[in-house]
Parts: C-alpha cells; sequence; structure tokens
C-alpha cells in the first residue's frame, strides 16, 4: 500500500536555510514537515570550529550546531522524516514529492533548502587530510592558518575570493591554478594579482598531498606542470580546494527554472521560484554568499514567504 502525507508545508534539506524554514513555519502552526536527507546537516557537518555563527561567544562545532538546529526544530513542531526525495510533480497543486522509501507527500507549499557540495578532487590524501589542513572553505577554516603559509586551489571567483581572504591570515598565499588564465572577474585578479603576500603558480595540477601522521598534519603538495610534466613540492600548512560547488538539484531539472550551473533561478527580493508556491532558500540559489547564516536568513524568508502564500489561497 502506498502510504501518503498530506501537509500544508514540505520542507526538503537539513541545512541551516531547511532547519530555520521548519522553525519558522513550526511556530506559525504550519505542522511543516522535512525530509531530511539520508546525511542530514548538510555542509557543516564536515565542519569542525565554527566561529561565525552569531549567538556563540566560544568556538562551538559544526555537527553539535546542526544537533541544536534539529531539536529546536522539533521542539517547535516540525515532522521530521530521514528519506531522500527522488522525484517531484510541481505541475499542479498540492504538489507531489516521493521519496526512496515511495512515500508521497502531497504539499500545498515546498521549500527547497537541498544545499550545494563544494567539488573535491578525489585525490586519497584530500580525503584523509580533510579538517586536518585540507579545506573546502577559507571564511570557515581561513582563522586556524594564522601566520602559517598556505595554498589556494582554483581559478574562478571563489579560489580568488578564498585566496585574498586568507591574506588577512596567512603569512603567505600560493594560488594555484591549472591554466595560465583566471577565470574569475577581472576586478578579482586585480586585487590579486597587486596583493604582496598573494603567489600564483600557473599551469600546475595538484598530484597528491603529503604529510604527517599523529597528530594529522597537511606538510607538502606535490605538483605537476601541465606542459613541462615536471614535478615539484610546496610546502605549506593548508590548502583551499576551490575548484567550484554544484548545487543539489538534480530532481528539479525541467520543473523549475535553473541558470547554467543548476542554482534555482529565484526572486530577487524574495524566496520565490518560478512555480508559485514553490520557494528555495540557501546554497540552492545562492552561489555569492553561500554561509550558514545567510542560508538561516533565507530559510526564514521561504518560511514566511509561504505562510503569506497560504493566506493569499485561503488554505491557512
Ligand atoms: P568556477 O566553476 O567559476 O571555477 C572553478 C575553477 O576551478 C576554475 O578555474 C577551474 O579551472 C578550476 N577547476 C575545476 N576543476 C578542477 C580540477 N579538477 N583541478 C583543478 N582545477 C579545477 O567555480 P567557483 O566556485 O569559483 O564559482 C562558481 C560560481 O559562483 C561562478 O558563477 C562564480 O562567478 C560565482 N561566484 C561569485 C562570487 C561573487 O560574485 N562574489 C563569489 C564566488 C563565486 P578552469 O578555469 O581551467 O576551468
Amino acid at each position: 500500500m502506498i502510504n501518503e502525507i498530506y501537509m500544508k508545508v514540505l520542507i526538503i534539506g537539513s541545512g541551516p536555510a531547511g532547519y530555520s524554514a521548519a522553525i519558522y513555519a513550526a511556530r506559525a502552526n504550519l505542522s511543516p514537515v522535512l525530509v531530511s536527507g539520508l546525511e542530514p546537516g548538510g555542509q557543516l557537518m564536515i565542519t569542525t570550529d565554527v566561529e561565525n555563527y552569531p549567538g556563540f561567544a566560544d568556538v562551538i562545532q559544526g555537527p553539535w550546531l546542526m544537533e541544536q538546529m534539529r531539536l529546536q526544530a522539533i521542539h517547535v513542531g516540525t515532522q521530521l522524516v530521514q528519506a531522500t526525495i527522488v522525484d517531484v510533480d510541481l505541475s499542479k497543486r498540492p504538489f507531489i514529492c516521493k521519496d526512496d522509501n515511495g512515500t508521497l507527500y502531497k504539499a500545498e507549499t515546498l521549500i527547497i533548502c537541498t544545499g550545494a557540495q563544494a567539488k573535491w578532487l578525489g585525490l586519497e590524501s584530500e580525503t584523509k587530510f580533510r579538517g586536518f589542513g585540507v579545506s573546502g572553505c577559507a571564511t570557515c577554516d581561513g582563522f586556524f592558518f594564522r601566520g602559517k603559509e598556505v595554498a589556494v586551489l582554483g581559478g574562478g571567483n571563489t579560489a580568488v575570493e578564498e585566496a585574498l581572504y586568507m591574506t588577512n591570515h596567512a603569512s603567505k598565499v600560493t594560488l594555484i591554478h591549472r591554466r595560465d588564465q583566471l577565470r574569475a572577474e577581472k576586478i578579482l585578479q586585480d586585487r590579486l594579482f597587486k596583493n604582496p603576500k598573494v603567489h600564483v603558480l600557473w599551469n600546475q595540477v595538484l598530484e597528491d598531498i603529503k604529510g604527517k601522521e599523529n597528530p594529522l598534519a597537511v606538510t607538502d603538495l606535490l605538483l605537476r606542470n601541465q606542459k613541462s610534466g615536471e614535478l615539484s613540492t610546496l610546502p605549506v600548512e593548508g590548502v583551499f580546494i576551490a575548484i567550484g560547488h554544484k548545487p543539489n538539484t538534480a530532481i528539479f531539472q525541467g520543473k523549475l527554472n535553473l541558470d547554467e550551473e543548476g542554482y534555482i533561478i529565484g526572486s530577487p527580493t524574495s524566496s520565490e521560484t518560478n512555480v508559485k508556491g514553490v520557494f528555495a532558500a540557501g546554497d540552492v540559489r545562492d552561489k555569492v554568499y553561500r554561509q550558514a547564516v545567510t542560508a538561516a536568513g533565507m530559510g526564514c524568508m521561504g518560511a514566511l514567504d509561504a505562510a503569506a502564500f497560504l493566506q493569499e489561497e485561503g488554505i491557512l
């Protein structure tokens, strides 16, 4: 027998955007259901120390923060389901979403908070040293590299912004790019080239990350010159992988307006998408700020917009 649940608000995703949407929707008496995905908590689950989420004078841990958000969402009345939405029908209301157990969610409004994932190179050493010198976010982890020499990999806006951000902390920042030209905007490139702490290595591919055991720590990068094939070693204590992000929007392809990189195209002044009653919040639609606190703010907007929509439609 097919299990069917009806709700006014369905939230997909359990990062800061999803939980904040749930907290606001529950407190508006909308009895939201949040489908959390198989690995609840989003990108903060792979972060260690968090020092930039307002409200905590002492350093907190990413997974702890997400657990607090989860509990807060439950305490105010959210129904949490640990499953993954695998298909959506947004052609009419209520929208129908199906999870990996076959359960059908019939939802008057949908708040999409499925987030994005940083792309990784896929090296074994990259996984081994993640959190021990390898990071995907300078704004999150940069502070821990005060006075140290670090590298940033990539040639897009993210890499250049991360490199510039790291000059506030590190003694030297080496930007490593696989070509001889950056993809980043000109104004960012100008800032980068003017910064005396930055050194750029062109046509270099990161072959391997070397380090110490007990405690785990990065010591060197093994680089290969794309043109000459020559191998070299760069001593650094940290490396930031900034080779792009990928929004989690595969199930919305052809059903919602997405940009060429797959991000949901939302209204610039609200969380609305091109489908009435479908809202989007957090990194799934934001490729500029990508912070837990901005995602949480957008989640709040999603819930308020969903409540206003339900009111207008006379569903409340
Ligand atoms: P991009 O896709 O723009 O850039 C990724 C970079 O990583 C490219 O330089 C690419 O090299 C390099 N790269 C990709 N794969 C590999 C690999 N396997 N090994 C080595 N290098 C690799 O991603 P970003 O995250 O920089 O930006 C994503 C989007 O977000 C863009 O639209 C960007 O403009 C936007 N953004 C905007 C910001 C702003 O407006 N302030 C800030 C940050 C991002 P190559 O150039 O050779 O392809």
